[in-house]
């Protein structure tokens, strides 16, 4: 814990972490050394980790990297930061993100955007997003794991830009309770660290049912660390079609065809597959995610939490929640609820949100029709490009940046587990990452399947 606190403040210009707890991470590490002492084995005591600022934490600023949280400290904790602290994990403070956890580089954020600890010469490179401070610190070794989000492949496309593994588990896995909601049917919180027995250990402390969250499952909760046997000989890998995109960077071919021959070397057995509706998926997350986030935002009214704007002589109720949101949310944040509003709205719930519910249901088949012809797990890259340079894609048109998730979003949407292990690099030293995509709730087997990628 001290190394890490020395390293943050030695990092400071990453601007990783946007509120540090020195103090009380000496405290948690001392009673962790005590519990070490009196004869406890678990594997997280002692061990500093990053908190995502989209999770709550007693008493602390949990703002989302959001204006309109400004002062907010919650009287409670997640559920999934609780049973980290509880197993023994000292907590160094609150990282960086996207507003709300919009965006795939950080760049949204109120607290200015966290820097990638790879660079090309003096260029500095975004750390992807939106759990871009998570990755930055982990990959910086300013912790030895950290909490993220994935939406829509804001825990694997930062682990992918940055070198380090990330985990989005099956939807309902981990809690979802105290984390603040963007899009509540494609929320899921994971592990962010180095390796992917880092990220097994971490999974065993932050998955588990919790009637707190209606949507967390009531499932067997293995061991993941024990999973991690290194032996897939006769496991089917799904190489799917859809994924090869035009104009697609040759390094990134190479890389695929690279972690396709690890694979068969190791012993599995590598058939090309079918994903057919994939090319609707980014659409159809380009109308959910906001959707959700529509509704989820609207209880930021100037009343209940945060920032209220400063009124005129005269002004109404209405006026004091539009000055507040005005000012409290972000550019990226209102396109986001407006783009909401208007496929809610009632001339155009049917033509856009509703028919992405459906093409949502016709992607989620498609993965059920391979898992059910004996594919094991899903081999694609995890991203389009490597890392690309601060302010380089905020400042284009937003579809350019909504692009990034290609490879990542399906997942989401059909509340698949899936994995961005780091594979190699582009031709400038960056890395990149390999994803695998796994059976709904054998994040065991597909942790397994990604060592043997490492
Ligand atoms: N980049 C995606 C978005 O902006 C994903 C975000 C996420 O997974 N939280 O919506």
């Amino acid at each position: 814990t001290e190394a890490c606190l020395g390293a943050i403040e030695a990092a400071s210009a990453l601007n990783a972490f946007v509120h540090k707890t020195p103090e009380s991470a000496l405290e948690q590490a001392k009673a962790a050394d005590a519990r070490i002492k009196a004869g406890e084995t678990d594997d997280l005591l002692g061990i500093p980790l990053g908190i995502k600022d989209l999770y709550c934490t007693l008493d602390e600023p949990s703002q989302a990297a959001s204006r309109i949280l400004d002062g907010f400290r919650p009287k409670y904790e997640s559920t999934v930061t609780s049973q980290l602290k509880v197993g023994g994990a000292v907590s160094l403070g609150k990282l960086n993100m996207d507003e709300f956890a919009m965006g795939s580089s950080n760049e949204t954020s109120v607290y200015g955007p966290a820097v990638n600890p790879w660079k090309i010469d003096d260029r500095e490179l975004t750390p992807g997003g939106s759990s871009g401070g998570s990755a930055s610190a982990v990959a910086a070794s300013l912790c030895l794991g950290a909490t993220g989000t994935d939406t829509g492949g804001s825990i694997r496309q930062p682990a992918a830009f940055t070198g380090i593994t990330g985990l989005k588990p099956t939807y309902g896995r981990c809690s979802r309770w105290g984390i603040i909601a963007f899009a509540s049917s494609l929320d899921q919180a994971g592990p962010m660290a180095k390796d992917v027995r880092d990220c097994a250990i971490m999974l065993n402390g932050m998955a588990g049912y919790d009637p707190l969250d209606s949507t967390s499952a009531e499932v067997d909760l293995p061991d993941f660390e024990a999973a991690l046997t290194g032996d897939i000989r006769g496991k089917t890998i799904g190489i799917p079609r859809e994924y090869r995109m035009e104009g697609m960077p040759e390094e990134i071919e190479a890389l695929w065809a690279e972690g396709r021959k690890m694979l068969e070397d190791a012993g599995a057995k590598v058939v090309d597959i079918s994903l057919p509706h994939t090319k609707y998926a980014l659409p159809t997350y380009y109308v959910i995610a906001p959707a959700e986030a529509s509704s989820n935002l609207a209880r930021y009214d100037g009343v209940r939490f945060g920032h209220r704007a400063k009124l005129a002589q005269g002004d109404g109720i209405v006026d004091m929640y539009e000055k507040t949101r005005a000012e409290g949310f972000g550019a990226e944040v209102q396109r986001r609820v407006m783009v909401g509003t208007y496929v809610l709205s009632a001339g155009f719930y049917d033509a856009y949100y509703n028919r992405a519910r459906k093409v949502r249901t016709l992607i989620k088949k498609d993965f059920e029709d391979v898992f059910a012809d004996g594919v094991d797990a899903i081999l694609t890259p995890a991203t389009p490009s490597a890392a690309f340079g601060l302010g380089e894609m905020v400042n284009a048109d937003p579809v350019q940046m909504y692009l990034n998730d290609v490879f990542t979003v399906t997942v989401n949407l059909a509340g698949l587990p899936g994995i961005s292990v780091p594979a190699g690099q582009d031709r400038q030293g960056l890395p990149l990452g390999l994803q695998l995509i796994g059976r709904p709730w054998e994040e065991g087997d597909l942790l397994n399947t990604a060592y043997a990628l490492e």
